[in-house]
């Protein structure tokens, strides 16, 4: 009997169509995986009833013909995504009982496509983090931790935000997830659990619906299994949509006939001021190994020069707290979610505020409040505007030079839960790779390579020019292809 949660999606696919099992014996698969791995605490609720109904809803259609391209197959949202009669909590105590009245245009894409939602999953409050440890939902596990992750004395953190996406997608609870990435966290995490993940270009998948980090730099993201499964993704993700302002109206290919194509001829350009003071020698290493996979897939690899690069982490979080702060205004204890009473207006503000928002978030919104204040905008949020530009104009310029660019995701493998945790700034590094395509508004998808010395996976990501996503699914799949990482964690369900 095959392994249903095993499966890569395009395989689960086509055992559907050929009807080797049901959408039912799919889904069911899945809830008792994700009942399995409930250690992991990746799930803030799960929705097995829905999930049960949808899948029958699914071998209907397919029995009577009208079965649509992704019928049947289990995944797991984001808890960021806002899901009609569904709590969408943002991983925060101030929407925790959350109910939308709409759909958010992507899920609802997977939904019309007939993918089956087994449940929203945790990730950092509001997408701020970088290991999924700052939520009062607690601390997500890395699949990779151990055989019993729950005896481990040093349990491992996935990656942040979209934490709760990779743990789930590495852990074989569903078959794919979305994320979402402002500053790598579709990238990030998915390095961290040997997965590939997915951040399109900006304006190609819709916001709307998408509970709001840093609008400018927000996108919704996807987590699978293989470059294939991501193309499958993303092709029903994408897609202009007149609720979103800045979704981009322009044709989405199909991505999935780019796998396996040939990349002879195609040029990638490695970044030279990726070679940070004191880059991880495992990363560096592994950084090298990938670019001699593409050199013998065909490709010719070259340098590149990105000189702004040393400005966007510090960019970065000028802009990102900026637009939370003015993001997060919204909750005041009036119109959504918890409201804690005060004396007067202003201390059920402060009050629920307070008591809503945990300590990341409001260090967010104290930085965002003060570079946007009257003295300092100039300063600090219109000299990083400006910077950003810089940034995006070095992509421009490097990119006319190569196809796409190679550069690691993260700068070292998983970590322990509690570790950079007593200085926000050795956390905020963790984005030091992923930052700046959020700031140029590209694309770009992490491929795991590998295993480092400690047994656990390290990724690569690929960088491409906007709304060129086919170039970077043709190298990631060639990427994939020379990598073979077939590793899986030690513990799944
Ligand atoms: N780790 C980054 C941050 O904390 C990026 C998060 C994200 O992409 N949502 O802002």
């Amino acid at each position: 009997m095959t392994n249903l949660t095993d499966l890569s999606l395009t395989d689960a696919l086509k055992g559907l169509e050929a009807k080797q099992f049901s959408a039912v014996d799919m889904t069911k698969a899945h809830i008792a995986a994700v009942e399995k791995t409930r250690c992991l605490n990746a799930f803030i609720t799960e929705t097995p009833e829905l999930a049960l109904q949808q899948a029958t809803a699914s071998d209907a259609r397919r029995a009577s013909g009208k079965a649509s391209v992704m019928d049947g197959i289990p995944i797991a949202l984001k808890d960021l995504y806002c899901t009609k009669g569904v709590r969408t909590t943002a991983a925060s105590k101030i929407l925790e009982n959350f109910v939308p009245t709409y759909e958010s245009t992507v899920s609802q894409k997977l939904l019309d496509a007939g993918c089956i939602t087994l449940g929203k999953v945790s990730h950092d409050e509001f997408g701020m983090g970088a290991a999924n440890v700052n939520t009062p939902f607690g601390a997500v596990i890395n699949p990779w931790t151990g055989a019993d992750p729950e005896k481990s004395n040093r349990k491992l953190v996935p990656g942040g935000s979209s934490g709760g996406s990779a743990a789930v997608v590495a852990a074989r609870a569903a078959l794919a997830a979305t994320g979402t990435d402002t500053g790598g966290s579709s990238r990030q995490p998915a390095a961290l659990t040997g997965i590939v993940g997915m951040k399109p270009t900006y304006g190609r998948c819709s916001r709307f619906g998408v509970i709001a980090f840093a609008s400018s730099l927000d996108q919704p993201g996807a987590m699978t299994r293989s470059v294939a499964d991501m193309a499958l993704m993303m092709r029903t993700m994408s897609g202009f949509d007149e609720k979103d302002s800045t979704s981009v109206d322009v044709a989405v290919p199909d991505y999935t006939s780019a796998i396996g194509n040939s990349i002879k001829g195609m040029k990638i350009g490695l970044p030279k001021e990726y070679r940070i003071d004191g880059l991880n020698a495992e990363v560096d290493a592994a950084w090298q190994k990938g670019a001699s996979m593409l050199r013998d897939a065909g490709a010719e690899v070259i340098e590149v020069s990105l000189p702004h690069t040393k400005y966007a982490l510090p960019v970065y979080y000028i802009i990102a707290p900026a637009e939370a702060s003015s993001n997060l205004a919204r909750y005041d204890g009036v119109r959504f979610g918890v409201r804690v009473p005060g004396e007067n207006l202003n201390s059920m503000y402060e009050n629920t505020r307070g008591a809503g928002f945990s300590k990341e978030v409001r260090r967010r919104i104290l930085i965002g409040t003060y570079v946007l204040s009257a003295g300092y905008y100039d300063a600090y949020y219109l000299k990083a505007q400006k910077v950003r530009r810089c940034i995006r104009n070095d992509f421009d310029a490097a990119l006319k030079k190569c196809d796409a660019i190679l550069a690691p995701t993260a700068p070292s493998t998983a970590f322990g839960i509690g570790e950079k945790q007593d200085d926000p700034i050795q956390m905020y590094l963790e984005d030091v790779f992923t930052v700046s395509l959020n700031l140029a508004g590209l694309p770009g998808i992490s491929v795991p390579i590998g295993l480092a010395e400690n047994g656990l996976p390290l990724g690569l990501q690929l960088i491409g020019r906007a709304f060129d996503e086919m170039t970077l699914f043709k190298a990631a799949s060639a990427l994939e292809k020379e990598a073979k990482f077939t590793h899986k964690p030690p513990f799944t369900a």
